[in-house]
Protein backbone atom coordinates (compact mmCIF):
# COMPACT_ATOMS: atom_id res chain seq x y z
CA UNK A 1 0.00 0.00 0.00
CA UNK A 2 2.94 1.95 0.14
CA UNK A 3 2.60 3.89 -3.30
CA UNK A 4 -1.68 4.22 -2.87
CA UNK A 5 -2.96 7.65 -2.34
CA UNK A 6 -5.47 5.96 -0.32
CA UNK A 7 -6.50 2.96 1.95
CA UNK A 8 -9.82 0.86 1.58
CA UNK A 9 -10.60 -1.43 4.57
CA UNK A 10 -13.40 -4.27 3.36
CA UNK A 11 -14.17 -5.53 -0.07
CA UNK A 12 -18.24 -5.34 0.41
CA UNK A 13 -20.40 -3.22 -1.93
CA UNK A 14 -19.71 -0.52 0.10
CA UNK A 15 -15.39 -0.85 -0.23
CA UNK A 16 -15.76 -1.91 -3.88
CA UNK A 17 -18.21 1.05 -4.42
CA UNK A 18 -15.63 3.52 -2.52
CA UNK A 19 -12.80 2.24 -4.30
CA UNK A 20 -14.70 3.06 -8.31
CA UNK A 21 -15.67 6.49 -7.46
CA UNK A 22 -11.91 7.04 -5.64
CA UNK A 23 -10.04 5.63 -8.53
CA UNK A 24 -12.54 7.71 -11.47
CA UNK A 25 -11.41 10.38 -9.66
CA UNK A 26 -7.70 9.74 -10.35
CA UNK A 27 -6.47 8.78 -6.76
CA UNK A 28 -4.57 5.16 -6.56
CA UNK A 29 -6.24 2.62 -4.33
CA UNK A 30 -5.34 -0.12 -2.13
CA UNK A 31 -8.17 -2.01 -0.88
CA UNK A 32 -7.61 -4.78 2.15
CA UNK A 33 -10.11 -7.43 3.02
CA UNK A 34 -10.25 -11.09 4.94
CA UNK A 35 -13.41 -12.05 2.97
CA UNK A 36 -16.55 -11.21 0.74
CA UNK A 37 -19.10 -9.69 3.82
CA UNK A 38 -22.64 -10.36 3.10
CA UNK A 39 -22.56 -8.14 -0.03
CA UNK A 40 -22.56 -11.18 -1.68
CA UNK A 41 -26.22 -11.86 -0.55
CA UNK A 42 -27.61 -8.66 -1.36
CA UNK A 43 -30.55 -9.84 -4.10
CA UNK A 44 -32.06 -6.34 -4.29
CA UNK A 45 -31.89 -2.74 -3.10
CA UNK A 46 -34.19 0.19 -2.66
CA UNK A 47 -34.57 2.31 -5.18
CA UNK A 48 -37.92 4.95 -5.80
CA UNK A 49 -38.61 3.98 -9.58
CA UNK A 50 -42.60 3.96 -9.52
CA UNK A 51 -44.17 7.20 -10.63
CA UNK A 52 -46.34 6.84 -7.41
CA UNK A 53 -43.37 7.00 -5.54
CA UNK A 54 -40.89 9.63 -4.11
CA UNK A 55 -37.61 10.56 -2.74
CA UNK A 56 -40.50 12.33 0.12
CA UNK A 57 -41.92 8.70 0.63
CA UNK A 58 -38.70 7.08 0.51
CA UNK A 59 -37.48 8.85 3.98
CA UNK A 60 -40.78 8.98 5.21
CA UNK A 61 -40.76 4.75 5.16
CA UNK A 62 -37.09 4.75 6.21
CA UNK A 63 -37.52 7.11 9.22
CA UNK A 64 -40.69 5.22 10.13
CA UNK A 65 -38.95 1.82 10.19
CA UNK A 66 -36.23 2.77 11.84
CA UNK A 67 -38.98 3.82 14.49
CA UNK A 68 -37.66 7.42 14.23
CA UNK A 69 -34.23 6.56 15.50
CA UNK A 70 -32.17 7.76 12.67
CA UNK A 71 -30.16 10.50 11.60
CA UNK A 72 -32.60 12.48 9.37
CA UNK A 73 -29.86 14.13 7.15
CA UNK A 74 -28.42 10.70 6.51
CA UNK A 75 -31.53 9.32 5.47
CA UNK A 76 -32.38 12.95 3.10
CA UNK A 77 -28.91 11.64 1.55
CA UNK A 78 -29.43 8.29 1.15
CA UNK A 79 -33.25 8.26 -0.39
CA UNK A 80 -32.21 11.29 -2.59
CA UNK A 81 -28.84 10.21 -3.97
CA UNK A 82 -30.52 6.42 -4.58
CA UNK A 83 -32.03 8.47 -7.70
CA UNK A 84 -28.24 8.19 -9.66
CA UNK A 85 -28.69 4.28 -9.20
CA UNK A 86 -31.40 4.30 -12.15
CA UNK A 87 -29.31 5.71 -14.35
CA UNK A 88 -26.07 3.93 -13.29
CA UNK A 89 -28.03 0.49 -13.41
CA UNK A 90 -29.61 -1.48 -15.69
CA UNK A 91 -32.58 -3.07 -13.39
CA UNK A 92 -34.39 -5.66 -14.68
CA UNK A 93 -38.03 -5.10 -13.93
CA UNK A 94 -38.36 -7.18 -11.20
CA UNK A 95 -39.97 -4.88 -8.02
CA UNK A 96 -40.84 -6.22 -4.74
CA UNK A 97 -42.44 -4.37 -1.49
CA UNK A 98 -39.85 -4.90 1.12
CA UNK A 99 -42.01 -5.32 4.45
CA UNK A 100 -42.52 -1.52 5.79
CA UNK A 101 -42.41 -0.41 2.55
CA UNK A 102 -45.72 1.76 1.06
CA UNK A 103 -44.63 1.14 -2.25
CA UNK A 104 -42.69 -1.89 -4.30
CA UNK A 105 -39.58 -0.21 -4.45
CA UNK A 106 -37.33 -3.25 -4.16
CA UNK A 107 -35.04 -3.57 -7.56
CA UNK A 108 -32.63 -6.10 -8.82
CA UNK A 109 -30.77 -7.73 -11.94
CA UNK A 110 -31.50 -11.44 -11.69
CA UNK A 111 -31.88 -11.31 -7.85
CA UNK A 112 -28.22 -11.00 -7.44
CA UNK A 113 -27.16 -6.53 -7.63
CA UNK A 114 -25.09 -7.18 -4.95
CA UNK A 115 -22.68 -9.45 -6.45
CA UNK A 116 -23.38 -8.29 -10.22
CA UNK A 117 -22.27 -4.91 -8.89
CA UNK A 118 -19.59 -5.92 -7.67
CA UNK A 119 -18.41 -8.09 -10.64
CA UNK A 120 -19.07 -5.10 -12.58
CA UNK A 121 -16.89 -2.62 -10.82
CA UNK A 122 -14.37 -5.36 -10.72
CA UNK A 123 -14.60 -5.82 -13.97
CA UNK A 124 -14.11 -1.77 -14.80
CA UNK A 125 -11.19 -1.13 -12.57
CA UNK A 126 -9.52 -4.46 -13.97
CA UNK A 127 -6.10 -4.02 -12.29
CA UNK A 128 -6.64 -0.29 -11.21
CA UNK A 129 -6.82 -0.75 -7.18
CA UNK A 130 -4.60 -2.87 -5.25
CA UNK A 131 -5.97 -5.64 -3.01
CA UNK A 132 -4.44 -7.57 -0.50
CA UNK A 133 -6.21 -10.13 0.67
CA UNK A 134 -5.80 -10.33 5.12
CA UNK A 135 -7.06 -8.81 8.28
CA UNK A 136 -6.29 -5.06 9.52
CA UNK A 137 -6.30 -4.59 13.04
CA UNK A 138 -6.32 -1.24 14.74
CA UNK A 139 -2.47 -1.16 16.16
CA UNK A 140 -1.71 -1.53 12.14
CA UNK A 141 -3.62 1.66 11.51
CA UNK A 142 -2.68 3.77 13.99
CA UNK A 143 0.85 2.94 12.68
CA UNK A 144 -0.51 4.30 9.06
CA UNK A 145 -1.83 7.15 10.12
CA UNK A 146 1.43 8.42 12.20
CA UNK A 147 3.74 6.92 8.96
CA UNK A 148 1.18 8.67 6.60
CA UNK A 149 -0.45 11.48 7.87
CA UNK A 150 -1.88 12.79 4.87
CA UNK A 151 -3.64 9.43 3.39
CA UNK A 152 -7.05 9.15 4.01
CA UNK A 153 -8.44 5.90 5.46
CA UNK A 154 -12.07 4.64 4.57
CA UNK A 155 -12.96 1.84 6.99
CA UNK A 156 -16.03 -0.12 5.46
CA UNK A 157 -15.89 -3.40 7.14
CA UNK A 158 -19.12 -3.99 7.46
CA UNK A 159 -21.51 -4.62 10.28
CA UNK A 160 -20.85 -7.01 13.41
CA UNK A 161 -23.47 -9.42 13.60
CA UNK A 162 -21.36 -12.38 13.46
CA UNK A 163 -20.56 -11.89 17.23
CA UNK A 164 -23.66 -14.05 17.54
CA UNK A 165 -23.32 -17.70 17.23
CA UNK A 166 -26.64 -17.86 15.75
CA UNK A 167 -26.50 -15.29 12.71
CA UNK A 168 -26.46 -14.25 9.09
CA UNK A 169 -23.51 -13.34 9.30
CA UNK A 170 -20.18 -15.41 8.72
CA UNK A 171 -18.47 -15.40 11.95
CA UNK A 172 -15.56 -13.23 10.99
CA UNK A 173 -17.47 -9.66 11.23
CA UNK A 174 -17.29 -9.17 14.58
CA UNK A 175 -16.82 -5.18 14.31
CA UNK A 176 -13.07 -4.77 13.69
CA UNK A 177 -14.01 -1.39 12.12
CA UNK A 178 -15.37 -0.61 14.95
CA UNK A 179 -12.22 -0.82 17.07
CA UNK A 180 -9.96 0.83 14.21
CA UNK A 181 -12.11 3.64 14.20
CA UNK A 182 -11.95 4.22 18.26
CA UNK A 183 -8.55 3.64 17.71
CA UNK A 184 -8.02 6.63 14.98
CA UNK A 185 -10.19 9.03 16.97
CA UNK A 186 -13.66 8.51 16.09
CA UNK A 187 -16.73 7.92 17.83
CA UNK A 188 -19.24 5.08 17.48
CA UNK A 189 -22.86 4.99 18.52
CA UNK A 190 -26.10 2.60 19.02
CA UNK A 191 -23.81 -0.68 19.41
CA UNK A 192 -26.14 -1.94 21.48
CA UNK A 193 -29.02 -5.28 21.50
CA UNK A 194 -31.36 -2.68 20.75
CA UNK A 195 -29.86 -1.33 17.50
CA UNK A 196 -29.34 -5.29 15.90
CA UNK A 197 -31.68 -6.27 13.06
CA UNK A 198 -33.20 -9.47 13.48
CA UNK A 199 -34.76 -11.34 10.68
CA UNK A 200 -37.66 -13.12 11.17
CA UNK A 201 -37.29 -16.00 9.01
CA UNK A 202 -34.01 -17.82 9.27
CA UNK A 203 -33.87 -21.66 8.61
CA UNK A 204 -33.04 -23.82 11.80
CA UNK A 205 -32.50 -26.96 10.34
CA UNK A 206 -30.56 -28.97 7.70
CA UNK A 207 -27.44 -27.92 6.10
CA UNK A 208 -28.98 -24.44 5.05
CA UNK A 209 -29.21 -23.75 8.97
CA UNK A 210 -28.60 -20.16 9.40
CA UNK A 211 -29.91 -18.80 5.89
CA UNK A 212 -32.98 -16.59 5.90
CA UNK A 213 -35.88 -17.19 3.52
CA UNK A 214 -36.76 -13.92 2.03
CA UNK A 215 -39.75 -12.30 3.66
CA UNK A 216 -41.74 -10.35 0.48
CA UNK A 217 -43.14 -13.61 0.34
CA UNK A 218 -45.59 -12.40 3.11
CA UNK A 219 -46.48 -10.16 0.04
CA UNK A 220 -47.53 -13.07 -2.12
CA UNK A 221 -49.58 -15.70 -0.21
CA UNK A 222 -47.43 -16.97 2.17
CA UNK A 223 -48.16 -17.18 6.03
CA UNK A 224 -46.37 -17.46 9.25
CA UNK A 225 -47.49 -20.12 11.76
CA UNK A 226 -47.45 -20.54 15.45
CA UNK A 227 -45.60 -23.84 15.42
CA UNK A 228 -49.04 -25.80 16.60
CA UNK A 229 -50.25 -24.31 13.00
CA UNK A 230 -52.36 -21.33 14.06
CA UNK A 231 -51.65 -17.99 12.63
CA UNK A 232 -49.17 -15.79 14.11
CA UNK A 233 -50.27 -12.32 13.68
CA UNK A 234 -53.88 -11.60 12.07
CA UNK A 235 -52.29 -9.68 9.53
CA UNK A 236 -48.01 -10.80 9.32
CA UNK A 237 -47.07 -8.09 6.84
CA UNK A 238 -45.92 -5.75 9.37
CA UNK A 239 -42.04 -4.67 9.40
CA UNK A 240 -39.20 -7.17 10.53
CA UNK A 241 -38.70 -6.27 13.72
CA UNK A 242 -42.31 -6.58 15.16
CA UNK A 243 -42.30 -10.12 13.59
CA UNK A 244 -39.37 -10.84 14.82
CA UNK A 245 -41.01 -9.90 18.40
CA UNK A 246 -44.07 -11.82 17.60
CA UNK A 247 -41.97 -14.78 17.09
CA UNK A 248 -40.22 -14.40 20.33
CA UNK A 249 -43.62 -14.07 22.02
CA UNK A 250 -44.76 -17.24 20.63
CA UNK A 251 -42.06 -19.44 21.80
CA UNK A 252 -38.99 -18.49 19.68
CA UNK A 253 -40.10 -20.81 16.38
CA UNK A 254 -42.52 -20.43 13.43
CA UNK A 255 -43.41 -22.28 10.61
CA UNK A 256 -42.95 -20.33 7.11
CA UNK A 257 -45.83 -21.32 5.21
CA UNK A 258 -45.39 -21.33 1.54
CA UNK A 259 -48.15 -23.42 0.43
CA UNK A 260 -50.36 -20.95 -1.44
CA UNK A 261 -47.22 -19.07 -2.78
CA UNK A 262 -47.21 -19.39 -6.52
CA UNK A 263 -44.55 -21.18 -8.40
CA UNK A 264 -43.20 -19.03 -10.39
CA UNK A 265 -42.92 -16.78 -7.33
CA UNK A 266 -41.03 -19.20 -5.52
CA UNK A 267 -39.10 -19.84 -8.59
CA UNK A 268 -38.50 -15.60 -8.78
CA UNK A 269 -36.91 -16.16 -5.48
CA UNK A 270 -35.03 -19.08 -6.35
CA UNK A 271 -36.49 -20.91 -3.72
CA UNK A 272 -37.19 -25.21 -3.94
CA UNK A 273 -40.60 -25.75 -4.89
CA UNK A 274 -40.55 -28.56 -3.13
CA UNK A 275 -40.08 -26.61 -0.03
CA UNK A 276 -43.51 -25.56 1.53
CA UNK A 277 -43.51 -25.86 4.92
CA UNK A 278 -39.71 -24.49 6.94
CA UNK A 279 -39.23 -23.74 10.11
CA UNK A 280 -37.90 -20.61 10.80
CA UNK A 281 -36.40 -18.35 13.96
CA UNK A 282 -35.22 -14.46 14.01
CA UNK A 283 -31.43 -14.00 13.92
CA UNK A 284 -29.62 -11.13 13.89
CA UNK A 285 -28.91 -10.52 10.45
CA UNK A 286 -27.53 -6.68 10.28
CA UNK A 287 -26.38 -4.39 12.62
CA UNK A 288 -27.35 -0.84 12.73
CA UNK A 289 -25.17 1.18 14.97
CA UNK A 290 -21.49 2.25 14.77
CA UNK A 291 -18.83 4.67 13.37
CA UNK A 292 -20.86 8.14 13.52
CA UNK A 293 -20.12 10.01 9.92
CA UNK A 294 -22.01 12.94 8.49
CA UNK A 295 -23.01 13.08 5.63
CA UNK A 296 -19.89 13.50 3.43
CA UNK A 297 -19.03 10.26 4.89
CA UNK A 298 -16.38 11.76 7.21
CA UNK A 299 -15.72 9.94 10.88
CA UNK A 300 -16.65 12.34 13.63
CA UNK A 301 -15.24 12.19 17.15
CA UNK A 302 -17.42 12.28 20.75
CA UNK A 303 -17.91 16.11 19.86
CA UNK A 304 -19.25 15.83 16.42
CA UNK A 305 -15.98 17.46 15.10
CA UNK A 306 -14.50 15.59 11.66
CA UNK A 307 -11.38 13.06 12.54
CA UNK A 308 -9.35 14.82 9.69
CA UNK A 309 -8.43 11.82 6.84
CA UNK A 310 -11.01 9.45 8.07
CA UNK A 311 -13.69 8.19 6.49
CA UNK A 312 -16.61 4.95 7.09
CA UNK A 313 -19.05 3.44 4.43
CA UNK A 314 -21.70 1.01 4.92
CA UNK A 315 -22.99 -1.54 7.55
CA UNK A 316 -20.41 -0.17 9.91
CA UNK A 317 -21.80 3.11 10.37
CA UNK A 318 -24.22 4.40 12.60
CA UNK A 319 -27.60 6.26 11.86
CA UNK A 320 -28.88 5.50 8.84
CA UNK A 321 -31.56 2.76 9.96
CA UNK A 322 -32.47 3.80 13.25
CA UNK A 323 -33.67 0.85 15.60
CA UNK A 324 -34.97 -1.10 12.15
CA UNK A 325 -33.38 -1.50 8.81
CA UNK A 326 -36.14 -1.74 5.78
CA UNK A 327 -35.54 -4.34 3.42
CA UNK A 328 -33.00 -2.79 0.77
CA UNK A 329 -31.76 -0.52 2.32
CA UNK A 330 -28.75 -1.83 3.48
CA UNK A 331 -27.35 -2.19 -0.37
CA UNK A 332 -28.59 1.46 -0.98
CA UNK A 333 -26.85 2.81 1.53
CA UNK A 334 -23.83 0.65 0.73
CA UNK A 335 -24.14 2.09 -2.68
CA UNK A 336 -24.71 5.38 -2.03
CA UNK A 337 -22.36 6.06 1.14
CA UNK A 338 -20.04 4.07 -0.69
CA UNK A 339 -19.57 5.99 -3.47
CA UNK A 340 -19.57 8.94 -1.22
CA UNK A 341 -16.70 7.80 0.73
CA UNK A 342 -14.12 7.72 -2.04
CA UNK A 343 -15.22 10.69 -3.91
CA UNK A 344 -14.82 12.83 -0.79
CA UNK A 345 -11.65 10.73 0.45
CA UNK A 346 -10.28 11.43 -3.23
CA UNK A 347 -10.92 15.20 -3.24
CA UNK A 348 -9.11 15.05 -0.08
CA UNK A 349 -6.05 13.05 -0.50
CA UNK A 350 -2.74 14.62 0.06
CA UNK A 351 -3.86 17.41 1.78
CA UNK A 352 -5.04 16.70 5.22
C1 LIG B 1 -28.03 -13.22 4.24
C2 LIG B 1 -28.12 -11.75 4.00
C3 LIG B 1 -28.94 -11.27 2.98
C4 LIG B 1 -29.04 -9.89 2.76
N1 LIG B 1 -29.82 -9.44 1.72
C5 LIG B 1 -29.92 -8.12 1.50
C6 LIG B 1 -30.70 -7.63 0.40
O1 LIG B 1 -31.26 -8.39 -0.40
N2 LIG B 1 -30.82 -6.30 0.25
C7 LIG B 1 -30.17 -5.40 1.09
O2 LIG B 1 -30.30 -4.21 0.90
N3 LIG B 1 -29.39 -5.84 2.11
C8 LIG B 1 -29.25 -7.17 2.33
N4 LIG B 1 -28.47 -7.60 3.37
C9 LIG B 1 -27.65 -6.60 4.12
C10 LIG B 1 -26.42 -6.26 3.27
O3 LIG B 1 -25.81 -7.48 2.88
C11 LIG B 1 -25.41 -5.41 4.04
O4 LIG B 1 -26.03 -4.32 4.63
C12 LIG B 1 -24.32 -4.91 3.07
O5 LIG B 1 -23.77 -6.00 2.36
C13 LIG B 1 -23.22 -4.18 3.80
O6 LIG B 1 -22.18 -3.92 2.88
P1 LIG B 1 -20.74 -3.48 3.40
O7 LIG B 1 -19.90 -3.30 2.20
O8 LIG B 1 -20.89 -2.37 4.36
O9 LIG B 1 -20.23 -4.72 4.26
P2 LIG B 1 -19.87 -6.21 3.79
O10 LIG B 1 -20.41 -6.54 2.47
O11 LIG B 1 -20.28 -7.10 4.92
O12 LIG B 1 -18.28 -6.18 3.63
C14 LIG B 1 -17.42 -6.02 4.74
C15 LIG B 1 -15.99 -6.26 4.28
O13 LIG B 1 -15.08 -5.92 5.32
C16 LIG B 1 -14.11 -6.96 5.45
N5 LIG B 1 -13.53 -6.91 6.80
C17 LIG B 1 -14.17 -6.96 8.00
N6 LIG B 1 -13.26 -6.88 9.01
C18 LIG B 1 -12.03 -6.80 8.41
C19 LIG B 1 -10.69 -6.70 8.89
N7 LIG B 1 -10.40 -6.66 10.20
N8 LIG B 1 -9.68 -6.65 8.00
C20 LIG B 1 -9.93 -6.70 6.68
N9 LIG B 1 -11.18 -6.78 6.16
C21 LIG B 1 -12.21 -6.82 7.01
C22 LIG B 1 -14.93 -8.20 5.12
O14 LIG B 1 -14.12 -9.30 4.84
C23 LIG B 1 -15.69 -7.71 3.91
O15 LIG B 1 -14.86 -7.73 2.77
C24 LIG B 1 -28.34 -8.98 3.60
C25 LIG B 1 -27.53 -9.46 4.62
C26 LIG B 1 -27.39 -10.84 4.83
C27 LIG B 1 -26.52 -11.32 5.94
Amino acid sequence: MEDSQILIVGGGLAGWRAAEAAVKDGASVTLVANGAGNSPHIHALNCPVLPEDSVRQFVEDTLAGGRYGNDPVLVETMCRESLSLKEEFDFDGTLIRPLGCSVPRCVSIRHAIGPVAIAGIKERLKDQVRVESRTVTPEELVALRSARPEMPIIIATGGWCGKYGFSTNPGYMKGDGLRMAEALGAATKDVDEAHVQYEPTVRVEGPRRGIPVITTLLYEGARMLRMDGRDLLPDTRVNKDALSRAIFNAGGYAWYDLTDVPDEKLLECKMDLSERMIKVAPAPHSSLGGIVIDPSCHALDQDGNVVPGLFACGEVTAGVHGYNRLGGNGGTAAMVFGAIAGRQAASERGRI
